[in-house]
């Protein structure tokens, strides 16, 4: 069982359990609208909500919140059931949907009504909009406001019975129109909605409004903690009205400040554009902060698990550098991940001195940091394939790859020094490195200790596999893409080069049929994850989920 730092949530909690508050009892749940995929943020607060219940050997229900009646939702439903678990959570039998309350939610309400704490308001949206008033203008009670318990009753029954059409009428709280607070400007519980739902079909034509049917809901389920984000801080005395109003338990709200990611966009609206708009390949292209996205990309559950566990709750929006989730992954990864040799941009190189036909297999590591990995066996011959930037025919200073006349050594294999190089008579490209090895130094090391600065990975050009490789960096290249000044578009920040699909690489014959999902670590290049949906049988696609150097300033 794992404990998380303290924080103000689990001050709250444990003040709760201290004064016997909930009778010792911790029940949070975590509430998905079925209108999109989720995302990272949607992972902090499932992390969140399920860690706090395993912590204080409590219970975290899964609840759809599928008041709002709409076309798609079988899908997401399905998917973020599958995302949750993925993620490493289990609500065991605790599965629920706001829409089975609809009828107990109706109920409650003509209680409301019976109290003369709810009424039926036959004004029209717009005007319902215009007699609210403003933080520094009071609101007006529209002229339907008193009408009797009776005549309330008798409507609201009507507006469940489909005798009205959209918007002829709809049920308000009966609060205070001179509330400071917006919210409690007589809040709209119901409205009229002839459309059909996912799972109560047409047997509803009045749906209840978020911040009732939230509340209630919580208190159906005998939630103790409800936990959400900072936006509903100034909700939370509507939450508390229509509880306290209701006489049934009363869970207690906490607000904490939702995750945003610098050079990623979170919202559902903005990453639909993204996928309508042809941004990207999907809902679950690499590049998508969706956890589908992720997985796809290489990350693992634990990474992102670790990741939520580090960026901790505040009271206070801020914004968490990306690179602090690429280094999650990379210190998850490090632990795990296969050793293997990949050439993205191979360069021909020919031993001249080695033994054409013959094929050695030496010995690699498979991981350094887990002996338990083991070793694998890779083939080597005459004709090898090295990545073109570990040649320079003029090399720099500080260059301690391979150029004519320099020796290096290669990654398990030899010391090799350049020889001659053949280029392409018209346009001078260099086609080929010739190559002498010193057969002393087999699996990388030289007895008479003399120096060889550089190290670079390699393929048997034989046996090697072809593949494609995808590079990706982030998708915008602003720091806070969901920040843009008013009248630009966010989608102007895209990053034009935030995917490069590299063909032809060539890779261990090891690699040819990965697992899908499978990441391994490409010496010196970085983690890639073969990929869920492309990669197939002696045709690998590779992702690169995140390179090797990392940018997360500690
Ligand atoms: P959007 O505004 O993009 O539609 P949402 O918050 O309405 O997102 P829901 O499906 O209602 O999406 O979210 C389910 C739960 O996940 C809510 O409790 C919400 O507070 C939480 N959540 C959503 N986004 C974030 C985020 N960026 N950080 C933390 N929690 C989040
Ligand atoms: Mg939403
Ligand atoms: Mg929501």
């Amino acid at each position: 069982n794992f404990v998380t730092p303290p924080n103000f949530i689990k001050a709250i909690i444990e003040e709760d359990l201290k004064s016997g508050k909930y009778g010792g009892r911790v029940h949070t749940r975590f509430p998905p609208e079925p209108n999109g995929y989720l995302h990272i943020g949607h992972a902090k607060s499932i992390c969140l909500n399920f860690g706090l219940a395993a912590e204080y050997g409590g219970l975290c229900n899964l609840r759809f919140d599928d008041t709002n009646p709409s076309k798609e939702e079988v899908e997401y439903v399905e998917s973020i059931q599958e995302d949750v678990r993925w993620l490493g959570f289990d609500w065991g039998d605790r599965l629920y949907y706001a829409s089975d309350y609809f009828e107990r939610l109706y109920e409650h309400a003509v209680r409301l009504i019976e109290k003369g704490k709810a009424y039926v308001d036959s004004l029209s949206s717009e005007e319902i909009r215009r007699y609210r008033g403003t933080l520094t203008e009071p609101g007006r009670e529209s002229p339907y406001r008193n009408r009797s318990v009776e005549e309330n009753l008798d409507l609201f029954e009507r507006m469940r019975a489909g005798e009205f059409p959209d918007g002829a009428h709809v049920l308000r709280a009966k609060i205070d129109m001179a509330s400071p607070n917006l919210n409690l400007r007589d809040p709209v519980m119901y409205r009229i909605k002839h459309e059909d739902h996912h799972r109560t079909g047409s047997r509803w034509c009045v749906y209840p409004m978020y911040d009732y049917a939230h509340c209630v809901s919580d208190s159906i389920e005998g939630i103790t903690h409800s936990i959400c984000t900072l936006e509903f801080e100034d909700h939370r005395p509507l939450y508390d009205w229509f509880l306290d109003e209701l006489e049934i338990h009363h869970p207690q709200q906490i607000e904490f400040a939702r995750l945003n990611l610098t050079r990623t966009v979170m919202s559902k609206r903005k990453l639909l554009r993204l996928v309508q708009e042809g941004f990207v390949n999907g809902w679950d292209d690499p590049r998508m902060p969706t956890l589908r996205g992720l997985r796809r990309r290489g990350y693992t559950p634990e990474a992102i698990r670790n990741f939520c566990e580090k960026i901790g709750v505040a009271k206070r929006d801020s914004i968490v550098d990306v690179a602090l989730l690429e280094h999650c992954l990379r210190e998850d990864l490090n632990k795990r991940a296969p050793r293997a040799m990949a050439v993205l941009r191979p360069l021909k190189v020919t031993l001249v001195d080695y033994p054409e036909g013959r094929v050695e297999a030496l010995d690699a590591v498979n991981n350094p940091e887990d002996a338990s990995m083991g070793t694998r066996k890779v083939p080597f011959s005459r004709e090898l394939f090295i990545e073109r930037d570990d040649f320079r025919e003029d090399p720099p200073g500080k260059f301690y790859r391979l150029a004519p006349g320099r020796e290096v050594r290669l990654r398990y294999g030899y010391y090799i020094t350049c020889v001659d190089v053949v280029k392409d008579g018209t346009t001078g490209e260099v086609k080929e490195i010739l190559c002498t090895h010193d057969p002393e130094t087999r699996g990388g090391w030289s007895s008479d200790g003399r120096k060889v600065k550089g190290t670079i990975h390699w393929v048997s050009a034989p046996h090697a596999v072809e593949a494609v490789v995808r590079l990706y960096d982030h998708l915008f290249l602003k720091e806070n893409p969901a920040d843009v000044a008013e009248g630009e578009d966010f989608v102007n920040y895209i990053n034009p080069r935030s995917m490069e699909v590299l063909k032809g690489c060539r890779v261990e014959p090891s690699l040819a049929d990965p697992g899908p999902g499978v990441t391994y670590q490409f010496e010196r290049l970085g983690y890639f994850c073969a990929d869920l949906m492309d990669s197939r049988p002696g045709a690998p696609v590779f992702n690169r989920a995140v390179s090797l150097r990392d940018t997360w300033a500690k």
